[in-house]
């Protein structure tokens, strides 16, 4: 086949149609109408809501294998695009949707979670404070990213005055971490799986905001462990194409936080400074071609993203040292502190 389907519009999706055209495919995106940034970078967009089935089932057939960059797109949606022609299987979705479910089946194949418990109204809320104590964070359980839908509750007092915010949520005690890291693998058609390194990850108020390579002693001595469960967890899956998972690196050894179905932030560094980007990978793992490498090319990486700043003011950036690989969007607006873009920076030695 020679037409790769997208659903979402952001910004993973426009960099995953760039390695897709890279490679000689068409792209047709599907998202509902908005600021959708892959649309410039494919073929054909559909600008159209989820529930549109007959919209939906005109782009499935336009398409030879159907993939996403977000995932949040509704299951009943994806529901009208033929099976076999998506790519990973939306079993993937079913589990990463929801919080609770992604915790209980990570922690069936060996992961260690943060406790936590379901809250669906105010008793369970001062329920699981009670029980798992305090600080926690209350997440909804469904359609958060980047830190939003999240509560932090610093003590049982606190707790008292935190209403339930009137969806599903999950309750989970806030975990003393040293670092954060991600594994990010690609497992293709024929189950091979191969990872990237993982790099250190920072966050600014539940927002990755900072990559880097490498990622020091700690980190290295759990990813072992956490490739594991990663591996685990894709095979459990029949997954195809490119998975993460996110981890705390304690003193006890790594704690799963989530997973992401999808490309991932902290692996954009990939595009410059790996043989071969996660981008890349995943569309030739769901396209069923050959894998490509994962090694990383230089000593160091620093991937940092652009937060809520004007793009044409980020171009100061070319101007800089080291010869740093900028990345924008192409969002209209700054606002509400979106992700607008991110640079990369690689340890430059002579040859
Ligand atoms: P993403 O954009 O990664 O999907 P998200 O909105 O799904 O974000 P999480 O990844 O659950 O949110 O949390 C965002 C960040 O908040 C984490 O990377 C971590 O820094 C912090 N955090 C979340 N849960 C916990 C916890 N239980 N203990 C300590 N820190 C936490
Ligand atoms: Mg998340
Ligand atoms: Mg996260």
């Amino acid at each position: 086949g020679s037409t790769i389907g997208i659903l979402g519009g952001g910004q993973l999706g426009r960099m995953m149609a760039v390695a897709a055209i890279q490679l000689g495919y068409r792209v047709i995106g599907y998202a509902p109408a908005g600021d959708n940034v892959a649309a410039s970078a494919c073929d054909d967009f559909f600008e159209n809501g989820w529930g549109e089935r007959d919209a939906m089932a005109a782009f499935a057939s336009k398409c030879d294998v159907v993939t996403w960059e977000f995932e949040n797109v509704p299951l009943s949606a994806v529901e009208a695009i033929p099976l076999a022609m998506l790519a990973p299987h939306p079993k993937a979705l079913g589990v990463a949707q929801d919080r609770l479910n992604e915790k209980s089946f990570v922690e069936q194949l060996g992961a260690v979670c943060a406790p936590y418990l379901r809250v669906e109204n105010d008793d369970d809320l001062r329920r699981a404070v009670e029980r798992i104590g305090a600080p926690g964070i209350l997440k909804t359980a469904r359609d958060g990213y980047d830190g939003k839908g999240q509560w932090r509750i610093s003590s049982a007092h606190e707790a008292e005055g935190v209403r339930f915010p009137g969806r599903a949520c999950i309750y989970e005690g806030m975990v003393s971490f040293e670092a954060e890291f991600s594994v990010i693998l690609v497992r293709s058609v024929a189950g091979e799986v191969r990872f990237w390194d993982s790099s250190a990850n920072t966050h600014d108020s539940g927002m990755l905001v900072h990559s880097i390579l490498p990622a020091g002693a700690l980190i290295e001595s759990q990813i072992e462990k956490a490739r594991e469960i990663a591996a685990k967890t894709a095979n459990a899956l029949d997954y195809v194409g490119v998975l993460t998972l996110e981890f705390f690196a304690t003193s006890n050894g790594p704690v799963f936080n989530e997973m992401a179905p999808r490309v991932h932030n902290s692996g954009h560094w990939t595009i410059e400074a790996a043989a071969t980007s996660q981008f890349e990978n995943h569309i030739r793992a769901i396209a069923g071609l050959p894998l490509g490498g994962t090694a990383t090319r230089f000593a160091s990486v620093d991937m940092r993203n652009i937060v809520g700043e004007d793009a044409l003011t980020a171009h100061r950036i070319l101007a800089e040292e080291g010869e740093p690989h900028l990345h924008l969007y192409g969002k209209r607006e700054a606002r509400g502190g979106r992700k607008m873009g991110h640079v990369t920076r690689v340890s430059h030695s002579a040859p």
